[in-house]
């Protein structure tokens, strides 16, 4: 049984919905049609070949903002994973050290996928993140290694995921 509260506009979905699969239309990527390369004013990222990558800038390139600093200056996260119950209270360093460390491994390969803010609470832990792979991939890891309750809500509109695990 579920716990946990739906707000508006979420929809329940399973980890293996389609919009995992498909080609998200993030508004911020789209508000974003940036001539190549362009390098990010505030991560350094360089926007080449269609994507955001750790390289050198180029001297010529061009200055811009990538998307995952545009959504942490707005702080508009797209996807939030919201931890709870009493196992993760007493285990809540351990599974901090796997959501911590999924970011480190994604953040190699994908300049976007970032943790904006972890914010601690007596009873439970919100992380908040630029993209929704990436909190989807941290319940994910949350789940495998200590089971207990996962769910997905998305709220297509706005194209936001939450995760909620609960032990
Ligand atoms: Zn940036």
């Amino acid at each position: 049984m579920s716990h946990s509260k739906i707000p508006n506009g979420y929809r329940t979905i399973t980890r293996d919905d389609g919009i995992f699969k498909e080609e998200i239309h993030d508004t911020y990527q789209l508000k974003s049609k940036l001539a190549e390369p362009t390098v990010c004013s505030q991560c350094q990222a360089v926007y080449h070949q269609g994507r955001w990558q750790w390289i050198a800038a180029p001297a010529n390139a061009y200055q811009g903002i990538c998307p995952a600093c545009h959504r942490i200056r707005d702080d508009y996260p797209a996807g939030y994973l919201i931890l709870q119950g009493a196992f993760f209270l007493e285990h809540r360093d351990e599974i901090m050290h796997i959501v911590n460390n999924h970011e480190k491994h994604q953040r190699v390969e994908h300049p976007l996928k970032r943790i904006m803010k972890i914010e601690e609470n007596t009873d439970s832990t919100l992380i908040t993140t630029t993209d929704i792979h990436l909190v989807r991939g941290m319940g994910e890891a949350i789940h495998h290694a200590y089971q207990g309750n996962l769910e997905f809500h998305y709220n297509h509109d706005e194209n936001r995921l939450r995760v909620h695990w609960d032990r």
